[in-house]
């Protein structure tokens, strides 16, 4: 039966830094009957959609998007953070609050055109997601969708992801940074 996914997420204010609220899903993960229901949710509104693979955000999309690619008997595609990956890469750089960030992803990830979803933990500004949105997109596939366990609407990232024509998915969502 469903429960209510919000009270398995353990909320640390001033983490890692004063004024954020970290919200840490490994409570969550160590909930058998919560870690299933999260991954059936996430992948419920793509089921259907001929997803042909699951590209998880280091780190924790690595444990989602793995649970969610068995789910849907397909592949995965880790994208990572900079200078991890031992192949050939693609590369986006992002801005951060303060300074920026890059990820990678191995140029022979995807067939050509193939149904990727995107799968992270959570959304919050946005800037992550869209750096993995513009790396499945430059690799050659079809971005179908992303899924993620949270929201932080109030930092606008799922309408950035909106405006680039990426229908998301989310499951519980927090007020506030
Ligand atoms: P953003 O790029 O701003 O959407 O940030 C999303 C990424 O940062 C995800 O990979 C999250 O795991 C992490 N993150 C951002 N804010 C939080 C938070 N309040 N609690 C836990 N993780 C966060």
């Amino acid at each position: 039966m469903a429960q209510p996914l919000e009270g398995l997420i353990r909320s640390l204010p001033d983490y890692p830094k004063k004024g954020i609220i970290f919200r840490d899903i490994t409570t969550l993960l160590q909930s058998p009957s919560g870690f299933r229901q999260a991954v059936d949710e996430m992948v419920q509104p793509f089921a259907g959609s001929g997803i042909g693979c699951v590209a998880g955000i280091e780190a924790r999309g690595f444990i989602l998007g793995g649970a969610v690619a068995h789910q849907l008997s397909v592949g995965f595609v880790a994208i990572r953070k900079k200078g991890k990956l031992p192949w050939q890469t693609l590369s986006v750089e992002y801005e951060l609050e303060y300074g920026s960030d890059e990820v990678e992803i191995h140029t022979d990830s995807f067939e050509p055109g193939q149904k990727v979803l995107i799968v992270d933990d959570l959304i919050a500004t946005g800037g992550t997601a869209c750096a993995a949105v513009q790396l499945v997109r430059q690799a050659g596939a079809e971005v179908v969708g992303a899924s993620f366990v949270i929201d932080l609407p109030d930092l606008g990232g799922r309408e950035k992801l909106a405006a680039m024509d990426v229908p998301v998915r989310t499951l519980i969502s927090f007020e506030g940074g």
